[in-house]
């Protein structure tokens, strides 16, 4: 018998983890999108000295941030949108199968202080990167309010829509434009435990795009970044405490 070396070595904790699908021809697309596709201009050869490519998909495919322009006529563009909500500290939330919409409750134990301003949500067991799931698990509105009243500007799923696939009011959507909130879909936290992170996730300028692709990783938090000041002001505990309260009415902060 050989002896068994994965008990002896415990793997070490990546200092990088990739939580961004792969994105080709055989990603999924939501229905009606465009799909990854990719031409050869130009290709290495005689007379070429090199390979270029002409690719063609739809900005929500993948790992991707959305604009306000996809559900805002008046919203920016991706391009023009501040950096800063989509590079820091964020924390990672495990609701595995929640149903077709994370509630307040799914989250609410890993809701302690102090907050990062970022939460990333894993709902699958593992993340289908290679099938359309019509049956995919979005937020419930009050899921991202709460997340607002709570400080965070940024929230991330692993399913391609924070509303349900079939929605057409797109309610979750909205409560993120009316709170300003930035949003990552399609993210892969098959590996990743709950817990804090840096995240890096930044779309590219495009300056007419209703949303971008982005590269999405999480890195170990250096003592530094964990005590580095937020985007936010710190949450106090008692105002956690009772917005995760189920009987506690959270304040109205919008006009
Ligand atoms: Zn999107």
């Amino acid at each position: 018998m050989s002896p068994d070396t994965t008990t002896q070595h415990a793997p070490k904790a990546p200092a990088l983890w990739d939580i961004s699908p792969p994105v080709d021809a055989h990603t999924p697309a939501f229905p009606g999108d465009t799909p990854y596709q990719q031409q050869w201009v130009a290709t290495l050869g005689p007379g070429c000295p090199v390979n270029v490519g002409a690719i063609t998909l739809s900005p929500h495919l993948g790992a991707h941030a959305d604009a306000p322009l996809h559900y805002d006529p008046q919203g920016q563009a991706v391009g023009a949108l501040d950096l800063a909500p989509f590079i820091g500290p964020c924390r990672v939330i495990h609701a595995i199968a929640p149903g077709p919409l994370v509630m307040p409750h799914h989250l609410a134990h890993a809701l302690t202080a102090p907050l990062p301003p970022r939460v990333l949500v894993r709902t699958y067991q593992r993340m289908p990167q290679r099938e359309w799931d019509a049956g995919l698990s979005a937020f419930a509105p009050d899921t991202v309010t709460q997340l607002a009243d709570l400080g965070v500007v940024l929230v991330g799923i692993d399913t391609a829509s924070v509303d349900p696939a079939d929605s057409k009011t797109l309610d979750s959507h909205q409560v993120l434009r009316q709170r300003h909130l930035r949003v990552l879909e399609n993210l892969v936290l098959d590996d990743v435990p709950e817990g804090d992170y840096e995240l890096i996730a930044l779309p590219l300028k495009l300056m007419t795009a209703d949303a971008s692709p982005v590269r999405a990783v999480l890195r170990a938090l250096t003592p530094a970044l964990a005590s580095a000041p937020t985007l936010a002001p710190a949450i106090p505990a008692a105002s956690l405490a009772t917005a995760t309260s189920p009987a506690a009415e959270s304040p109205d902060h919008s006009q």
